[in-house]
């Protein structure tokens, strides 16, 4: 007889974590299903190891400039690679124990395997699950799996929920080896500093790990197939940072594709085919292939169940319920934003519907996007461009970090706020800004465009001083001619 929840989740990345915890909250006996880490990509091999790699990338940086701060530093300030992934390594490992933890605190079961769905609820009916031995290596260092951890077997839950996450998006004829094609895992723990590097793709990983290696000192050219770097930001904030980026020594090919990569003994040749159709040839040590990511769908039993996809990703709506009932899927697997904020917010939103409590669904027009090179680039809402295209008369407010005094003190005094409203109703459509800690601004607007802010309200909250905030407000003020310091 299978052991029976309320509800299981497979996989338990910050999307299914979440949803165990708040699921386990409301009263509901829960169970997740875990095959290689707990915290999921985000933990192990992407939000978090990532910041750590920049925030070492940010030390050095600010070292090897500390005359500027009048301070002196004895010789020359050098990356100790072994040191930056060792302690990136360590940070990963610290937020998996502490997933583990936060389980055991909350009762839920974790069961350590491969899940697959083999039965969907009918009537009274529970559906189930078959957890089988992992195929998965583990990841170093090593997390011990929680105690009283559950293995291979079949399980049965009357909801089950799908937060198996995503992997990296790989183009045929440039698959990643491992060795001289890298994705983001590899590119996270380099055993050796390549001295050049080709990145594919400029989305958010790419930049960031352009950047990280930029400030270590390699020559890094970032290939993109659209004409502006970050495509999914506001072309004024993707053009300003691009300045940064190339004032630093990040070279850019845009609007071209890598059609076809030679690998030799120990460097990579790419073939970059340009608009106007011509072929330039690039040789590099490595080449990361940063491309995009791609659902977790496989080998879960969801074609048996009669689950839908629908481009890749599986089928949702805003409470994360599939078109079967008691089958629901919630963070990457769901499709895009793939962010892990989206992920932990689908699923608290789901566990709560299945619970019955009157929860708004899932608004991904408030998701906010944050990418965290140097500068920093964050976003919530419409660009400039998709406000206009959805008919909006807009309003635009700027204002340049130059102008602000705790920016100038801090001697990060580039970047940008771009505030949108429009013009009729003076709501806030969107904010983009590029500059030094804007990731931790961005969510004044969040909350702002949340509670459906107008200009009038922002214009009438007091901003402490000195902060880098005061420009969030000034942008405000600028979109109605009314700015104070520029
Ligand atoms: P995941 O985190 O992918 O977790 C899914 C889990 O399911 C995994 O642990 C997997 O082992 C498990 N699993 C899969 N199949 C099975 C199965 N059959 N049985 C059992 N277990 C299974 N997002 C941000 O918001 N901010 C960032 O700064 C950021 N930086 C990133 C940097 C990098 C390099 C990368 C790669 C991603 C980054 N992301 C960032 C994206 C973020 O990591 C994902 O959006 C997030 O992890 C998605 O969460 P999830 O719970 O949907 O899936």
């Amino acid at each position: 007889m299978a052991a029976t929840y309320d509800v299981i989740i497979i996989g338990a990345g910050p999307g299914g974590y979440v949803a165990a915890i708040r699921a386990a909250q409301l009263g509901l006996k829960t169970a997740i299903v875990e095959r290689e880490h707990l915290a999921g990509i985000c933990s192990n091999w992407g939000c978090i190891p990532t910041k750590a790699l920049l925030r070492s990338a940010e030390v050095m940086h600010l070292a090897s400039h500390a005359k500027d701060y009048g301070l002196t530093i004895e010789g020359t300030v050098k990356p100790d690679l072994k040191g930056i992934v060792e302690r990136s390594r360590g940070i990963a490992a610290r937020m998996n124990g502490g997933v583990g933890m936060l389980m055991k605190k909350n009762k839920v079961d974790v069961i350590w395997g491969e899940a697959k769905l083999t039965k969907a609820a009918s009537g009274d009916k529970p559906g189930e699950i078959t957890v089988s031995k992992t195929s998965k290596k583990p990841m170093e260092p090593q997390v011990p799996a929680p105690k009283n951890t559950l293995g291979e077997g079949t399980y049965a839950a009357k909801h089950i929920i799908v937060a198996t996450g995503a992997r990296p998006r790989t183009l045929p004829g440039i698959e990643p080896d491992g060795k001289l094609i890298w994705t983001y895992f590899e590119a996270m723990v380099p055993a050796a500093m390549p001295k050049s590097l080709l990145v594919m793709g400029s989305g958010a990983i790419g930049i960031e790990f352009a950047s990280f290696y930029r400030t270590m000192g390699v020559d890094v050219t970032v290939v993109e197939l659209m004409p502006q770097i970050m495509p999914v930001e506001d072309a004024e904030i993707s053009k300003f940072a691009q300045k940064r980026f190339e004032k630093q020594g990040l070279k850019f090919v845009l609007e071209a594709k890598v059609t076809k990569v030679e690998k030799g003994k120990d460097t990579v040749t790419a073939h970059i085919e340009k608009k106007d159709g011509s072929v330039e040839k690039l040789t590099a040590d490595r080449l990361i292939s940063a491309v995009g990511v791609q659902c977790n769908t496989e080998n879960l039993g969801l074609e048996d169940v009669g689950v839908k996809l629908e481009r890749g990703a599986i089928a949702i709506d805003g409470y994360g319920r599939t078109n079967v009932a008691g089958i629901y899927a919630i963070g990457d697997v769901a499709g895009p934003p793939m962010l892990a904020h989206k992920a932990e917010h689908e699923g608290v939103i789901c566990v709560e519907k299945i619970a019955g409590h009157d929860v708004h669904p899932l608004d991904r027009a408030l998701v906010p996007g944050c990418t965290y090179c140097t500068p920093q680039v964050a976003s919530v809402g419409l660009t400039e461009a998709k406000a206009k295209e959805a008919g909006h008369d807009i309003r635009v407010g700027r204002f340049p970090f130059v102008a602000n005094g705790k920016a100038v003190a801090l001697g990060e005094d580039q970047g940008l706020v771009k505030t949108i409203f429009d013009k009729k109703t003076g709501q806030l459509l969107g904010a983009h800004m590029v500059g030094a800690e804007v990731t931790e601004l961005i969510q004044g607007f969040v909350v702002a465009m949340n509670l459906e802010t107008t200009e009038e309200e922002l214009m009438h909250t007091i901003f402490p001083h000195p902060t880098l905030s005061e420009m969030m407000k000034e942008s405000v003020l600028d979109a109605y001619g009314k700015a104070l310091n520029i």
